[in-house]
């Protein structure tokens, strides 16, 4: 079974950008009336204490979320970003912590949404999430921690392959959806049942909003994905849009007065994610384009870190 548990990394860099992507796009799909069908393939414990064991060993939410909330000022810290004075913060960026901060509401940053406490924020009465969690431990949370929600019918958690599991709920009723796809990619056959997903998806549901999350390491299924997404999408007619957030080098960092003393580099841990989106709503790549340069300046740590932006259709 896995050993992945997603307390250990919620709120790291990685789910900011996700989740940032997240909102935005569901942002414009519920502006209109028409229900939206949300499927997150590989949904988590749904919630996460940022105070607790699991965040505090790893210690990564500090390179995330804590790092955004612990700043005192933000436009000030943007300010830095060469620009004369406090740079207003991009509005999809202001929109997530916005959201992280409403289950904050002391001020202490004690609890993190993970995504289907996101999607659920976002939801409308007409709207249906569909949640899909494989391990026990984290389904069984996610189970009671959604029970809390009182929402019935409207969210199903199902303890289930996200992968196969998505297939009954395409097309949606009423034709509109949203997928999430974002597994830990502990087993490397993630990579080919996310491209398989995708193929099969576009065929059973041509217009649906498919958002694939990915982490950026040396790996060639992990540097072959995106472009690999990139040829589904194309050949499928459908517009794509990829975003890449690096905080640091991914080199293995050694304080130079130990460079020669036979200790090991310390490794730097997840140092890149990205995101691909297919049919993409038309508002994302402005929302991005203003809020990446800020995460860079926001959560950079070292002249490694960047975004990256493109897209087509
Ligand atoms: N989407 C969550 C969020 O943003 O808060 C985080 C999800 S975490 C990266 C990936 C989750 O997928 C883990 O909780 C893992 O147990 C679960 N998982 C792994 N393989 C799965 C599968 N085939 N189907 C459903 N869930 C799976």
């Amino acid at each position: 079974m896995f050993s992945y548990r997603h307390a250990f990394h919620a709120g790291n860099h990685a789910d900011v950008l996700k989740h940032t992507v997240l909102i935005a796009i569901l942002r414009h799909l519920t502006d209109k009336d028409t229900p939206l069908s949300v499927i997150d393939t590989h949904a988590g414990a749904g919630l996460y204490r940022l105070d607790g064991d699991y965040a505090s060993t790893s210690g990564e939410a500090h390179e995330g979320v804590l790092r955004l909330f612990l700043k005192p000022n933000l436009e000030q810290a943007l300010s830095m970003n060469g620009s004369s004075g406090p740079e207003a913060v991009a509005p999809a960026l202001q929109d997530y912590l916005d959201l992280v901060r409403s289950f904050n509401t002391s001020g202490q940053a004690r609890v993190y949404p993970g995504s289907p406490f996101v999607i659920h924020q976002l939801l409308r009465a007409q709207d249906k999430l569909k949640l899909f969690e494989l391990h026990p431990t984290d389904s069984r949370a996610l189970a009671g921690n959604i029970a809390q929600l009182e929402a019935g019918r409207q969210i199903a958690v199902l303890a289930e392959d996200g992968f196969e599991g998505l297939k009954k709920f395409l097309p949606p009723p009423a034709r509109r959806a949203l997928v999430l796809c974002d597994p830990s990619y502990e087993m490397k056959t993630d990579y080919a049942r996310v491209l398989a997903m995708a193929t099969d998806a576009l065929k059973r549901f041509a217009t649906g909003t498919y958002v694939v999350w990915y982490p950026v390491i040396p790996r060639p299924e992990a540097h072959d994905l995106p472009r690999r997404l990139k040829t589904i999408a194309s050949k499928a007619g459908k517009g794509w849009l990829h975003a890449t957030l690096t905080v640091k080098s991914g080199k293995p960092a050694l304080a130079t007065d130990k460079v020669n003393s036979g200790e090991k580099a310390k490794r730097p841990g997840l140092t890149a994610s990205g995101m691909f989106i297919v049919n993409p709503p038309f508002s994302l790549k402005p929302a991005l384009t203003a809020a990446l340069p800020q995460l860079v300046t926001l959560l950079g740590q070292d002249d490694q870190a960047r975004f990256t932006l493109e897209s087509a259709g």
